[in-house]
Protein backbone atom coordinates (compact mmCIF):
# COMPACT_ATOMS: atom_id res chain seq x y z
CA UNK A 1 0.00 0.00 0.00
CA UNK A 2 0.78 3.14 -1.31
CA UNK A 3 0.72 6.34 2.06
CA UNK A 4 0.91 9.84 0.71
CA UNK A 5 1.61 11.93 3.96
CA UNK A 6 0.96 15.58 4.92
CA UNK A 7 2.26 16.62 7.87
CA UNK A 8 0.37 18.92 10.31
CA UNK A 9 1.25 22.43 9.88
CA UNK A 10 0.32 22.79 13.76
CA UNK A 11 1.80 20.43 15.95
CA UNK A 12 1.25 20.24 19.77
CA UNK A 13 4.02 22.41 21.04
CA UNK A 14 6.12 20.10 23.58
CA UNK A 15 5.13 22.40 26.29
CA UNK A 16 1.50 21.15 25.85
CA UNK A 17 2.45 17.60 25.14
CA UNK A 18 4.28 17.12 28.16
CA UNK A 19 1.45 18.30 30.31
CA UNK A 20 -0.68 15.95 28.21
CA UNK A 21 1.41 12.98 28.83
CA UNK A 22 1.84 13.36 32.08
CA UNK A 23 -1.31 12.62 32.66
CA UNK A 24 -3.65 11.71 29.42
CA UNK A 25 -6.56 9.75 31.04
CA UNK A 26 -7.97 7.75 28.56
CA UNK A 27 -9.60 8.67 24.85
CA UNK A 28 -9.79 12.46 25.88
CA UNK A 29 -6.85 13.65 23.54
CA UNK A 30 -5.39 12.83 20.04
CA UNK A 31 -2.39 12.86 18.05
CA UNK A 32 -1.36 15.30 15.14
CA UNK A 33 -2.32 12.91 12.44
CA UNK A 34 -4.87 10.60 11.03
CA UNK A 35 -4.58 7.58 8.60
CA UNK A 36 -7.29 7.05 6.31
CA UNK A 37 -7.87 4.60 3.01
CA UNK A 38 -11.06 4.30 1.07
CA UNK A 39 -12.93 1.93 -1.13
CA UNK A 40 -15.47 1.37 -3.60
CA UNK A 41 -16.33 -1.49 -5.95
CA UNK A 42 -14.62 -0.19 -8.98
CA UNK A 43 -11.07 1.47 -7.31
CA UNK A 44 -10.76 -1.18 -4.42
CA UNK A 45 -8.84 0.48 -1.08
CA UNK A 46 -7.06 3.65 -2.77
CA UNK A 47 -6.10 6.81 -1.71
CA UNK A 48 -4.11 6.08 1.55
CA UNK A 49 -2.98 8.53 3.25
CA UNK A 50 -1.87 10.63 6.71
CA UNK A 51 -3.04 14.27 7.29
CA UNK A 52 -3.55 16.15 9.79
CA UNK A 53 -6.34 15.38 12.24
CA UNK A 54 -9.30 17.14 12.32
CA UNK A 55 -13.16 16.70 11.77
CA UNK A 56 -14.41 14.55 8.89
CA UNK A 57 -17.36 15.97 6.72
CA UNK A 58 -19.77 13.92 6.62
CA UNK A 59 -23.20 14.24 4.53
CA UNK A 60 -26.04 13.69 6.66
CA UNK A 61 -27.07 10.99 4.68
CA UNK A 62 -24.23 9.21 5.21
CA UNK A 63 -24.90 5.59 5.48
CA UNK A 64 -23.17 4.76 8.53
CA UNK A 65 -24.97 7.73 10.78
CA UNK A 66 -28.39 6.22 10.22
CA UNK A 67 -27.71 1.75 10.13
CA UNK A 68 -24.30 1.98 12.16
CA UNK A 69 -22.54 -0.10 9.70
CA UNK A 70 -19.29 -0.02 11.56
CA UNK A 71 -16.13 -1.72 12.99
CA UNK A 72 -13.27 -0.59 14.89
CA UNK A 73 -9.76 -2.09 16.86
CA UNK A 74 -8.43 -1.00 20.10
CA UNK A 75 -5.17 -2.31 20.18
CA UNK A 76 -1.50 -0.25 22.13
CA UNK A 77 1.96 0.88 21.19
CA UNK A 78 4.38 0.59 24.28
CA UNK A 79 7.45 2.20 24.59
CA UNK A 80 10.37 -0.07 25.04
CA UNK A 81 13.46 0.70 27.79
CA UNK A 82 15.67 1.74 24.84
CA UNK A 83 12.72 3.83 23.22
CA UNK A 84 11.87 1.79 20.87
CA UNK A 85 8.27 1.39 20.09
CA UNK A 86 6.24 -2.03 19.74
CA UNK A 87 2.33 -3.15 19.24
CA UNK A 88 1.06 -6.35 20.44
CA UNK A 89 0.22 -9.00 18.13
CA UNK A 90 -1.24 -6.40 15.53
CA UNK A 91 -2.18 -9.18 13.04
CA UNK A 92 -4.26 -10.66 15.28
CA UNK A 93 -6.40 -7.25 15.38
CA UNK A 94 -6.30 -7.05 11.53
CA UNK A 95 -7.25 -10.84 11.30
CA UNK A 96 -10.46 -10.12 13.98
CA UNK A 97 -11.25 -6.87 12.15
CA UNK A 98 -11.57 -8.70 8.87
CA UNK A 99 -13.82 -11.22 10.41
CA UNK A 100 -16.23 -8.31 11.81
CA UNK A 101 -16.45 -7.16 8.06
CA UNK A 102 -17.73 -10.28 6.99
CA UNK A 103 -20.16 -10.06 9.85
CA UNK A 104 -20.95 -6.15 8.84
CA UNK A 105 -21.17 -6.63 4.95
CA UNK A 106 -17.76 -4.64 4.91
CA UNK A 107 -15.23 -4.48 2.68
CA UNK A 108 -12.20 -6.91 3.97
CA UNK A 109 -8.88 -4.84 4.49
CA UNK A 110 -6.00 -6.91 4.31
CA UNK A 111 -3.64 -7.59 7.03
CA UNK A 112 -0.91 -6.36 6.32
CA UNK A 113 -2.11 -3.17 4.72
CA UNK A 114 -4.24 -2.70 8.26
CA UNK A 115 -0.56 -3.41 9.72
CA UNK A 116 1.01 -0.72 7.92
CA UNK A 117 -1.18 2.01 8.43
CA UNK A 118 -1.20 1.40 12.38
CA UNK A 119 2.52 1.35 12.10
CA UNK A 120 2.50 4.82 9.91
CA UNK A 121 0.86 6.43 12.07
CA UNK A 122 2.41 5.78 15.25
CA UNK A 123 5.73 6.09 13.38
CA UNK A 124 4.71 10.11 12.52
CA UNK A 125 3.47 10.64 15.78
CA UNK A 126 6.10 8.77 17.82
CA UNK A 127 6.46 11.72 19.89
CA UNK A 128 3.11 10.83 21.24
CA UNK A 129 4.22 7.59 22.43
CA UNK A 130 4.31 7.53 26.43
CA UNK A 131 6.76 6.49 28.63
CA UNK A 132 6.19 3.11 30.48
CA UNK A 133 5.60 4.40 34.17
CA UNK A 134 2.41 4.08 35.21
CA UNK A 135 1.84 1.30 32.10
CA UNK A 136 1.09 4.44 30.08
CA UNK A 137 0.88 3.52 26.39
CA UNK A 138 -0.09 5.05 22.82
CA UNK A 139 -3.59 3.58 22.47
CA UNK A 140 -4.54 2.69 18.85
CA UNK A 141 -8.40 2.89 17.57
CA UNK A 142 -8.65 1.87 14.10
CA UNK A 143 -12.12 1.81 12.52
CA UNK A 144 -13.96 1.27 9.19
CA UNK A 145 -17.26 2.80 8.69
CA UNK A 146 -19.83 3.15 6.09
CA UNK A 147 -19.34 6.38 3.68
CA UNK A 148 -21.53 6.33 1.06
CA UNK A 149 -24.38 9.14 0.79
CA UNK A 150 -27.55 7.04 0.33
CA UNK A 151 -30.34 6.28 2.70
CA UNK A 152 -31.55 3.05 1.29
CA UNK A 153 -30.78 0.01 3.46
CA UNK A 154 -27.87 -2.11 1.53
CA UNK A 155 -24.03 -2.53 2.24
CA UNK A 156 -22.44 0.71 1.27
CA UNK A 157 -20.09 1.11 -1.85
CA UNK A 158 -18.20 3.74 -0.10
CA UNK A 159 -16.22 2.51 2.77
CA UNK A 160 -13.88 4.71 4.19
CA UNK A 161 -10.70 2.96 7.30
CA UNK A 162 -9.13 5.63 9.49
CA UNK A 163 -6.85 5.21 12.66
CA UNK A 164 -7.11 7.24 15.19
CA UNK A 165 -4.32 7.52 18.50
CA UNK A 166 -4.66 8.53 21.76
CA UNK A 167 -1.80 8.84 24.91
CA UNK A 168 -3.52 6.38 27.67
CA UNK A 169 -2.31 6.26 31.53
CA UNK A 170 -2.94 3.83 33.85
CA UNK A 171 -6.30 1.97 33.44
CA UNK A 172 -5.92 2.06 37.59
CA UNK A 173 -5.51 4.99 39.69
CA UNK A 174 -4.63 4.70 42.60
CA UNK A 175 -3.98 0.93 42.41
CA UNK A 176 -5.09 -2.01 41.32
CA UNK A 177 -8.56 -2.90 43.23
CA UNK A 178 -11.27 -5.73 41.90
CA UNK A 179 -14.21 -4.18 40.01
CA UNK A 180 -17.35 -4.82 41.47
CA UNK A 181 -19.79 -6.31 39.03
CA UNK A 182 -23.77 -5.92 37.98
CA UNK A 183 -25.72 -8.72 36.72
CA UNK A 184 -28.09 -8.02 33.83
CA UNK A 185 -31.15 -9.90 33.70
CA UNK A 186 -33.15 -7.91 31.57
CA UNK A 187 -30.81 -6.81 28.89
CA UNK A 188 -28.41 -9.27 27.11
CA UNK A 189 -25.89 -7.93 24.22
CA UNK A 190 -25.83 -10.94 21.93
CA UNK A 191 -27.89 -13.31 20.28
CA UNK A 192 -27.33 -16.83 17.90
CA UNK A 193 -27.04 -15.29 14.58
CA UNK A 194 -26.40 -11.82 15.81
CA UNK A 195 -23.17 -9.46 16.37
CA UNK A 196 -22.11 -10.57 19.63
CA UNK A 197 -18.26 -12.24 17.77
CA UNK A 198 -18.47 -8.87 15.45
CA UNK A 199 -16.28 -5.91 17.30
CA UNK A 200 -18.80 -3.50 16.47
CA UNK A 201 -20.29 0.01 17.70
CA UNK A 202 -23.96 -1.35 17.99
CA UNK A 203 -22.64 -4.45 20.70
CA UNK A 204 -21.71 -1.00 22.78
CA UNK A 205 -24.26 1.10 21.94
CA UNK A 206 -26.71 -1.73 23.15
CA UNK A 207 -24.98 -2.33 26.33
CA UNK A 208 -24.95 1.18 27.29
CA UNK A 209 -28.20 1.29 29.43
CA UNK A 210 -27.45 -2.51 30.83
CA UNK A 211 -24.55 -0.58 32.33
CA UNK A 212 -26.47 2.36 33.68
CA UNK A 213 -28.14 0.26 35.66
CA UNK A 214 -24.82 -1.43 37.16
CA UNK A 215 -23.46 2.48 37.79
CA UNK A 216 -26.98 3.15 40.01
CA UNK A 217 -26.61 0.05 42.30
CA UNK A 218 -22.79 1.02 43.23
CA UNK A 219 -21.48 -1.47 40.33
CA UNK A 220 -18.17 -0.65 38.55
CA UNK A 221 -19.25 -3.31 35.41
CA UNK A 222 -22.42 -5.17 33.81
CA UNK A 223 -22.22 -8.33 33.20
CA UNK A 224 -24.34 -10.51 30.32
CA UNK A 225 -25.87 -13.65 30.33
CA UNK A 226 -26.74 -15.62 27.35
CA UNK A 227 -29.37 -14.64 25.13
CA UNK A 228 -31.03 -17.41 24.50
CA UNK A 229 -31.62 -19.38 27.83
CA UNK A 230 -30.24 -16.66 30.31
CA UNK A 231 -27.89 -19.09 31.88
CA UNK A 232 -24.01 -18.96 30.89
CA UNK A 233 -22.23 -16.37 31.36
CA UNK A 234 -21.27 -14.40 28.62
CA UNK A 235 -18.83 -11.08 28.78
CA UNK A 236 -19.03 -7.78 30.17
CA UNK A 237 -19.40 -4.85 28.62
CA UNK A 238 -16.01 -4.98 26.31
CA UNK A 239 -14.01 -7.39 28.55
CA UNK A 240 -13.64 -11.29 28.50
CA UNK A 241 -13.90 -13.44 31.95
CA UNK A 242 -11.48 -15.87 33.73
CA UNK A 243 -12.89 -18.31 36.71
CA UNK A 244 -9.96 -20.00 38.54
CA UNK A 245 -10.89 -23.45 40.72
CA UNK A 246 -9.11 -24.80 43.31
CA UNK A 247 -7.40 -27.71 41.64
CA UNK A 248 -5.83 -25.04 39.65
CA UNK A 249 -8.19 -25.21 36.54
CA UNK A 250 -9.54 -22.13 34.98
CA UNK A 251 -12.08 -21.76 32.80
CA UNK A 252 -12.98 -18.78 30.29
CA UNK A 253 -16.68 -18.88 28.90
CA UNK A 254 -16.99 -20.14 25.24
CA UNK A 255 -20.52 -19.46 24.21
CA UNK A 256 -20.31 -18.41 20.08
CA UNK A 257 -21.49 -15.13 20.94
CA UNK A 258 -18.80 -13.22 22.88
CA UNK A 259 -16.07 -11.31 21.30
CA UNK A 260 -13.32 -12.90 22.05
CA UNK A 261 -10.03 -10.93 22.53
CA UNK A 262 -6.44 -10.85 22.05
CA UNK A 263 -6.03 -10.30 25.29
CA UNK A 264 -8.29 -13.63 26.28
CA UNK A 265 -5.87 -15.59 23.42
CA UNK A 266 -2.61 -14.60 25.33
CA UNK A 267 -3.82 -15.31 28.78
CA UNK A 268 -4.94 -19.06 27.56
CA UNK A 269 -1.16 -19.28 26.50
CA UNK A 270 0.10 -17.91 29.51
CA UNK A 271 -1.69 -19.27 31.61
CA UNK A 272 -1.07 -23.11 30.00
CA UNK A 273 3.17 -21.86 30.15
CA UNK A 274 2.62 -21.38 34.15
CA UNK A 275 1.28 -24.65 34.38
CA UNK A 276 -2.52 -24.48 34.23
CA UNK A 277 -4.97 -26.26 32.61
CA UNK A 278 -7.32 -23.99 30.75
CA UNK A 279 -10.97 -24.96 29.53
CA UNK A 280 -12.82 -23.19 27.46
CA UNK A 281 -16.42 -24.05 27.92
CA UNK A 282 -19.91 -22.61 29.00
CA UNK A 283 -20.04 -21.46 32.96
CA UNK A 284 -23.61 -21.12 34.58
CA UNK A 285 -24.48 -17.84 36.48
CA UNK A 286 -25.28 -20.98 39.51
CA UNK A 287 -21.84 -22.66 39.14
CA UNK A 288 -20.62 -18.73 39.68
CA UNK A 289 -22.61 -17.93 42.57
CA UNK A 290 -21.85 -21.74 44.08
CA UNK A 291 -18.28 -21.95 43.47
CA UNK A 292 -17.93 -18.42 44.99
CA UNK A 293 -19.85 -19.21 47.89
CA UNK A 294 -18.21 -22.74 48.32
CA UNK A 295 -14.56 -21.45 47.89
CA UNK A 296 -14.48 -23.77 44.62
CA UNK A 297 -13.79 -20.93 42.97
CA UNK A 298 -10.90 -18.92 44.34
CA UNK A 299 -10.35 -15.78 41.47
CA UNK A 300 -12.67 -14.63 39.25
CA UNK A 301 -10.80 -11.70 36.35
CA UNK A 302 -11.83 -9.88 33.43
CA UNK A 303 -8.95 -8.89 30.44
CA UNK A 304 -9.03 -6.98 27.49
CA UNK A 305 -6.40 -4.39 25.76
CA UNK A 306 -7.95 -1.04 28.41
CA UNK A 307 -6.99 -2.81 31.55
CA UNK A 308 -5.29 -5.89 30.44
CA UNK A 309 -6.32 -7.89 33.42
CA UNK A 310 -8.47 -6.83 36.51
CA UNK A 311 -9.71 -8.70 39.33
CA UNK A 312 -13.13 -9.46 39.57
CA UNK A 313 -14.96 -8.68 43.10
CA UNK A 314 -18.54 -8.84 44.57
CA UNK A 315 -21.39 -10.01 42.18
CA UNK A 316 -24.54 -8.33 42.61
CA UNK A 317 -28.35 -8.93 40.69
CA UNK A 318 -31.49 -8.17 41.59
CA UNK A 319 -32.04 -9.51 45.14
CA UNK A 320 -28.74 -10.75 46.14
CA UNK A 321 -25.23 -10.69 46.30
CA UNK A 322 -22.31 -13.18 46.08
CA UNK A 323 -18.82 -11.62 48.02
CA UNK A 324 -15.43 -11.76 46.11
CA UNK A 325 -13.84 -14.66 45.57
CA UNK A 326 -11.04 -15.14 48.43
CA UNK A 327 -7.82 -15.01 45.99
CA UNK A 328 -6.32 -12.57 43.16
CA UNK A 329 -2.47 -14.60 43.25
CA UNK A 330 -2.83 -16.24 39.89
CA UNK A 331 -4.75 -13.13 38.48
CA UNK A 332 -1.74 -10.51 39.30
CA UNK A 333 0.92 -13.11 38.23
CA UNK A 334 -0.74 -13.25 34.99
CA UNK A 335 -1.03 -9.74 34.67
CA UNK A 336 2.38 -9.18 35.57
CA UNK A 337 3.48 -11.89 32.97
CA UNK A 338 1.80 -10.24 30.26
CA UNK A 339 2.65 -7.09 31.12
CA UNK A 340 6.17 -7.39 30.94
CA UNK A 341 5.96 -8.94 27.57
CA UNK A 342 4.38 -5.75 26.65
CA UNK A 343 6.52 -3.10 27.70
CA UNK A 344 10.12 -5.22 26.99
CA UNK A 345 10.68 -6.26 30.74
CA UNK A 346 10.52 -10.28 29.83
CA UNK A 347 11.75 -12.30 26.91
CA UNK A 348 9.08 -12.46 24.57
CA UNK A 349 8.96 -16.43 24.10
CA UNK A 350 5.77 -16.39 21.99
CA UNK A 351 7.03 -14.00 19.77
CA UNK A 352 3.92 -11.53 19.77
CA UNK A 353 5.50 -8.15 19.98
CA UNK A 354 5.79 -6.38 17.04
CA UNK A 355 8.40 -3.43 16.28
CA UNK A 356 7.00 -0.12 15.04
CA UNK A 357 10.15 2.11 15.39
C1 LIG B 1 -12.59 -5.54 22.39
C2 LIG B 1 -13.46 -6.38 23.25
C3 LIG B 1 -12.95 -7.29 24.18
C4 LIG B 1 -11.48 -7.43 24.49
O1 LIG B 1 -10.70 -7.75 23.40
P1 LIG B 1 -9.13 -7.48 23.43
O2 LIG B 1 -8.66 -7.88 22.08
O3 LIG B 1 -8.58 -8.35 24.49
O4 LIG B 1 -8.93 -6.04 23.74
C5 LIG B 1 -13.86 -8.08 24.88
N1 LIG B 1 -15.18 -7.95 24.70
C6 LIG B 1 -15.70 -7.07 23.83
C7 LIG B 1 -17.17 -6.99 23.68
C8 LIG B 1 -14.86 -6.27 23.07
O5 LIG B 1 -15.40 -5.39 22.21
Amino acid sequence: MQISTTLSSDLTSDERLAEILANPGFGLHFTDHMFLVEWTPETGWANARIEPYGPLSLDPATAVLHYAQEIFEGMKAYEHADGSVWSFRPEENAARMVRSSQRLALPELPVDDFVQAVDALVEVDRRWVPDATGEKSLYLRPFMIATEKFLGVRPSQHVTFLVIASPAGSYFKGGIKPVSLWLTENYTRAGRGGMGAAKTGGNYASSLVAQQQATSQGCDQVVFLDGQEGTYVEELGGMNMYFVFDDGTIVTPQTGTILEGITRASVIELAGKLGHHVVERRISIDEWRDGVTSGRITEIFACGTAAVITPVGSLKWDGGEVPAPASTVLTMQVRQALVDVQFGRAEDTFGWMHRIC
